[in-house]
């Protein structure tokens, strides 16, 4: 599957807002957005005018980032949650959000999506106790999703469990440090995605 390889900091510097692409840096001051807080290149510094289309296209770019995904993946998701019942932008981000990966980082395995990508394609997750190395996997309620025995002890997965600068992981989830697993206890509610993502504005995009 394709993927962005340049700079993560500058797509946050491009979103104008924190990504969070970077595990630990992004909450030191060696944050680029910190900085820099403009957006790269030559014309960064310069006003641009903002129209509807630009705030619908940044929305989704931004969300995009966020979760590590190219045009095609992420078209891709939209169109299945249109085709599902209730409102399309919650839809999309549940989708987004029982990705494999994201379950990874959210659970604290991972310092960030991009890490969880690697952990997961590198064999060391497993999902009610087989191995998946698909980092797209979507996860459903009642899953465990554990890191496999050999990996207990990965410098990786240690260094995220002990990062200070963990985020809380979220009430649809439930992990056991101990045991280093976590159990999906539901699919998440809009409320329980702490993003600051305006999705109603990618379905406007989309829907043209
Ligand atoms: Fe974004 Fe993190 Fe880089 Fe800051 S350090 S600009 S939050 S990726």
């Amino acid at each position: 599957m394709a993927r962005y390889t340049g700079a993560d900091c500058r797509l946050c510097r491009r979103e104008g807002s924190k990504l969070f692409l970077k595990g630990d840096r992004c909450y030191s001051e060696k944050c680029a957005l910190e900085r820099r807080p403009y957006a790269p290149g030559q014309a960064g510094q310069h006003r641009v005018r903002e129209t509807e289309y630009r705030l619908q296209l940044r929305e989704k770019q931004k969300t995009k980032r966020i979760y590590g995904m190219m045009e095609k993946q992420f078209h891709h998701y939209y169109e299945m949650a249109n085709r599902q019942k209730g409102v399309t932008g919650e839809n999309l981000l549940r989708i987004l959000e029982s990705r494999l990966d994201n379950v990874v980082y959210r659970l604290g395995f991972a310092k960030s999506r991009d890490e969880a990508r690697q952990t997961v394609r590198h064999n060391h997750i497993t999902v009610n106790g087989k191995k998946v190395n698909i980092p797209s996997y979507r996860v459903k309620p009642g899953d465990v999703v554990a890191v496999a025995p050999k990996a207990k002890d990965l410098l990786p997965i240690k260094s995220a469990l002990i990062s200070s600068e963990r985020t809380e992981v979220p009430s649809w989830l439930e992990v056991d440090i101990e045991k280093l697993q976590g159990s999906v206890l539901q699919l998440p509610t809009r409320d329980q995605i702490d993003l600051d993502i305006q999705e109603q504005l990618i379905v406007e995009l989309y829907s043209k």
